[in-house]
């Protein structure tokens, strides 16, 4: 579940609960095989409830007296899952930390494991069905809603089967309809936006009430699933939906393409959310999404973005999340066109630091982005630019890796036939990540000498007039 794009960022406040009678305690325990940290956190939302560390079997221990019922999720850094707790629970989960069994090896055993198992169960479900979901797009509304609402049932089948042999609570009843309910609504809201682009039709079909039934009954303002990605995924999507029609319908706009435009979409997006929403902190989280999406989107340092930024700060309530954006827009003013490359430091092969500019001095540069965690995207990525390099023999390609360990960085320069020349590593992934608004590994930075020439450019879209 971990992604590159700038998530939540979980901010960390301990708590210290009072005691309560014993049958209330809550144990978490478990093993990890193959662990990548010393620690499994634990959070309720986005608050950290308690950390333990694992001892020298791998195993970990949480004894928790002052646990609110529901949905939690513990990270292993890097990777995060969620698991739902009721009062006297006992639950242990055994899993494999390595990156490619994570969600697969995961495994609860004891009080409320049948919810548990069933949320991993739906998410590697969804997963795996995406592929075929997304062959669905082209299809017509009807088609597309009766093979979409088929495969919800099926889940729901398998949902029914589970409540013949087990009790379940009402509350975990609603997390394992949850977790299959949303990320089949989000097909549905997704549908006219990759209806459009698959099939490469210019306007977006007008869809009946029956085609978004679930909205008559979905709730806007569940508190309990703030935090729980699905939901909060249908929701972006639901708005992104709503005010993309509401505009074409009401304000008479037919195109988002334009700065302008964008601005306009985006701030009936605020006011959409603004006037729907009442729960405090879905309220800002989608402020935060809103925000930091359409500034990412125009990447442009203007007076329309200073107006959505005022429009914004009068909407959110969060500390964090205006400091966030205003981090955020300054960075993007920072990589405007004819602006000096930012003061980054990165690392080369012998290990020796190295500034940006010191790289891009004097030439015409491409820099790139790859991570080790994502080996497909590398190796498209290698064979992109090895066909961009004998296209343009003047440029320079230099390849910057982020998130990866120092040897394992080398080892996959050679095993791939990278020469280390233009290679550098991160060392900080955050500091990379705020200086060079690296919010896909798909986008590339131009510079001329130590000048910007577009620091918002795409290295599988690069044409000759770009550089
Ligand atoms: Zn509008």
């Amino acid at each position: 579940m971990r992604q590159l794009l700038l998530v939540f960022t979980l901010i960390g406040v301990f708590s210290c609960g009072e005691k309560k009678e014993e049958d209330t305690t809550v144990y978490f325990t478990g093993e990890i095989v193959n662990p990548t940290s010393d620690y499994v956190v634990l959070f309720r939302n986005d608050i950290v409830v308690d950390s333990a560390k694992l001892d020298e079997d791998s195993r970990f221990s949480f004894r928790l007296t002052a646990i609110q019922e529901g949905l939690h999720h513990f990270d292993h850094d890097p990777q995060q899952q969620y698991i739902y707790f009721e009062k006297g629970d006992s639950v242990v989960i055994r899993l494999n930390a390595s990156p490619a069994y994570f969600d697969e090896s995961l495994v609860f055993s004891g009080d409320n494991e049948e919810v548990n198992n069933l949320m991993i169960e739906m998410f590697l479900t969804y997963e795996d069905e995406e592929p075929l979901v997304y062959s669905y797009y082209p299809l017509s509304p009807e088609e597309f809603s009766a093979k979409i609402d088929s495969l919800r049932h099926q889940k729901l089948d398998e949902l029914e089967q589970l409540l013949a042999t087990t009790e379940l609570s009402e509350k975990a009843l609603e997390i394992a309809r949850a977790a299959i309910d949303y990320n089949s609504y989000l097909y549905k809201e997704k549908y006219p936006f990759y209806h459009k682009k698959k099939t490469g039709e210019t306007t977006i079909d007008k869809l009946d009430s029956g085609f978004y039934q679930h909205r008559e009954t979905v709730d806007l303002n569940n508190s309990e699933l703030t935090f729980f990605k699905p939901y909060y995924d249908f929701l972006k999507h639901h708005f992104g939906n709503l005010s993309y029609t509401l505009c074409n319908q009401y304000c008479g706009m037919e195109e988002f393409s334009t700065s302008q435009q964008q601005l306009h979409l985006n701030k009936h997006k605020l006011a959409l959310i603004d006037s729907l929403v009442t729960e405090p902190k879905l309220r800002d989280n989608l402020f935060r999404n809103v925000a930091m999406d359409y500034l990412l989107k125009v990447h442009e340092a203007n007076k329309e973005c200073d107006l959505f930024i005022n429009k914004f700060e009068a909407l959110s309530t969060s500390a964090a999340h205006k400091e966030e954006i205003k981090h955020l827009y300054k960075g993007i003013q920072n990589l405007q066109p004819q602006r000096e490359l930012p003061d980054l430091v990165l690392e080369d092969a012998d290990g020796n630091p190295v500034s940006l500019k010191e790289i891009a001095k004097g030439a015409n540069t491409i820099f790139y982005f790859w991570t080790s965690d994502q080996k497909r995207h590398f190796r498209n990525v290698t064979k992109r630019i090895s066909k961009l390099k004998k296209r343009y023999p003047k440029h320079q390609f230099t390849g910057i890796s982020l998130q990866t360990g120092r040897l394992e960085w080398l080892a996959l320069l050679d095993e791939n036939g990278v020469s280390t020349e233009d290679q550098y590593r991160s060392t900080d992934f955050k500091e990379t990540q705020n200086a060079l608004i690296v919010d896909g590994l798909n986008k590339c930075i131009i510079s001329e000498d130590t000048l910007i020439v577009d620091a918002f450019a795409n290295v599988f879209y690069l044409s000759s007039t770009d550089f």
